[in-house]
């Protein structure tokens, strides 16, 4: 015996740590059990009668093998420490019991031999403290850090994990994660026998027991509501549910839903520790949202940003990078499927002038006129691009050099008729001029390119406002299709 406890019996007489242990045994909720040297019990408190479901003293000349949920077990703590030599240091240790019903439960114990001074009797004293619930919440915990550390599952599937893990914790069929804006109360993901509850249902907030959580601000629970004082309440006589556990979801500070358990009979009374548990799913459930919440803002900004690099700010056209990027992968695309493509380069006529003449900004609105008609005339297959200035190419994937300028004709046509209204209130009329080419051969792009700008450059020297074309095979002469200006 430690001589911190060799003091108690210094300065209290024994006729005073008697009264002072009938008085502890009276009142503590572990369950004390006083046996004789064969292990026949010889006293039990009142704790112990309720643990184990027992009748006041019903127990006492029994063996406490009939505690035990399994016999070995008694025999092994027989030889650790229910023995005269054991060591009166009592450890503490956990095992099963049995209730008289037949029901087990994980008691936390600390027992030994107590050595009565003088006469050299020996007792066993057992001190049992039913663990049940902190062992089931280690376990839940356990499994809620596997579910959340787990990598290789998506959020929803997490979502559905932890929704399992409630149902199967708390023991209610019921699982339930919501949005809730305003009134309404949306369904998110629910868990069902009957999968009666399909995600996406939606219902009046103040026909659900949420209202109460959302009232509450926390975590609560109703383990029999048809003997609470919520059994008036639409929840309670819509839906029958007679036991709901639930939580509020908080995302970034705002309100965000509820996470909730419920089953249409009546459980066990919940705990405090039930609650903390639901609200640490809540919290967990939360901090993902918002972390979905950023990942989806990142993606919408990524998005944005592959725009901004691939986009002509001014014109919303391809830039010259996705150009670029597209005939190259036309170039490979027909490489292995054969065909034609075609390019052609626009560039405006006397552009210099009509900014001089007009300002700067009316040649910016020439650009963005050009750009309105090349999206309304072309495919969806097609690019149109800003190639650089006042110069623009259009790729037109598998197309013939007759195809190719129909298009670009009726481009320049367009154009032609269009006319621009200056800040001055004038009429402006625009004119380009066009090359054309066609590529069905292995030929570098910068070969096809320098083909189309060859034939602009007769467009030009033509008198402008006109298409020329340059065949795909440079053998072939130059030729004109139209002449409409000039
Ligand atoms: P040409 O008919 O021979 O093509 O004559 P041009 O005046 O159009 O000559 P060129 O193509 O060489 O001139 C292009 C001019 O376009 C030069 C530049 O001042 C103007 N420019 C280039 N980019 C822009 C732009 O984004 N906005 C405006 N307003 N003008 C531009
Ligand atoms: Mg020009
Ligand atoms: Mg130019």
């Amino acid at each position: 015996m430690s001589d911190h406890n060799a003091r108690v019996s210094d300065v209290i007489s024994g006729r005073a740590l008697d009264a002072a242990a009938t008085q502890i045994f009276a009142n503590i909720a572990d369950g004390v059990v006083l046996t004789d040297e064969n292990r026949r019990i010889i006293f039990t408190n009142e704790a112990t009668d309720q643990m184990f479901g027992y009748g006041e003293a019903e127990l006492v000349g029994q063996s406490t093998s009939t505690l035990y949920a399994n016999s070995d077990e008694f025999a092994v703590q027989g030889a650790k420490r229910f023995n005269p030599t054991a060591s009166d240091d009592h450890q503490t240790y956990v095992t099963r019991y049995r209730r008289k019903d037949g029901t087990v439960f994980d008691g936390e114990t600390t027992g030994g031999p107590i050595h009565e001074p003088g006469t050299g009797r020996v007792l066993y004293l057992g001190i049992v403290r039913d663990v049940t619930t902190r062992l089931s919440a280690e376990t839940v915990l356990n499994q809620l850090h596997r579910v959340t550390s787990d990598r290789s599952l998506e959020f929803d599937a997490r979502r559905t994990e932890i929704l399992r893990l409630g149902c199967r914790h708390f023991g209610l069929p019921i699982g339930i994660v919501s949005h809730i804006d305003g009134d309404r109360y949306e369904v998110l993901e629910a868990i069902h026998p009957e999968d009666a509850i399909p995600p996406g249902a939606t219902f009046e907030l103040g026909e659900t027991y949420c209202c109460h959580t959302l009232a509450a601000d926390q975590p609560i629970g109703f383990h029999h509501a048809g003997r609470s004082e919520i059994r008036d309440h639409p929840c309670y006589k819509g839906f029958q549910l007679e036991s709901y556990l639930g939580s509020p979801i908080t995302v970034d500070g705002e309100l965000y839903g509820t996470l909730n358990f419920s089953s249409p009979a009546p459980t066990r009374p919940f705990n405090r520790q039930d609650l903390e548990l639901i609200g640490l799913f809540a919290q967990w459930l939360g901090h993902e949202l918002a972390r979905e919440a950023d990942l989806q803002a990142l993606q919408a900004a990524q998005l944005l940003l592959r725009r901004a690099a691939t986009t002509d700010e001014l014109t919303g056209l391809a830039n010259r990078r996705l150009l670029g990027d597209r005939l190259q992968a036309e170039r490979q695309r027909m490489n292995r499927y054969g065909g034609s493509f075609a390019v052609a380069l626009v560039d405006f006529d006397h552009f210099k002038k009509l900014n001089d003449q007009y300002g700067h900004a009316t040649g910016d609105a020439a650009l963005v006129e050009f750009a309105g008609i090349a999206k309304k005339l072309l495919r969806a297959v097609d690019t149109a691009g800003r190639w650089g200035g006042e110069e623009f190419l259009i790729l037109l994937p598998n197309t013939t050099m007759e195809g190719a300028l129909t298009i670009a004709q009726r481009l320049a046509d367009r154009i032609g008729e269009a006319t621009l209204e200056t800040d001055g209130g004038e009429s402006v009329a625009l004119s380009v001029s066009i090359g054309v080419t066609i590529s069905s051969g292995e030929e570098a792009i910068e070969t096809v390119i320098a083909r189309a700008d060859e034939a602009l450059y007769t467009a030009k020297s033509d008198g402008r406002g006109c298409v020329r074309w340059l065949g795909g095979n440079p053998s072939v002469p130059l030729g004109t299709l139209r002449t409409t200006a000039g």
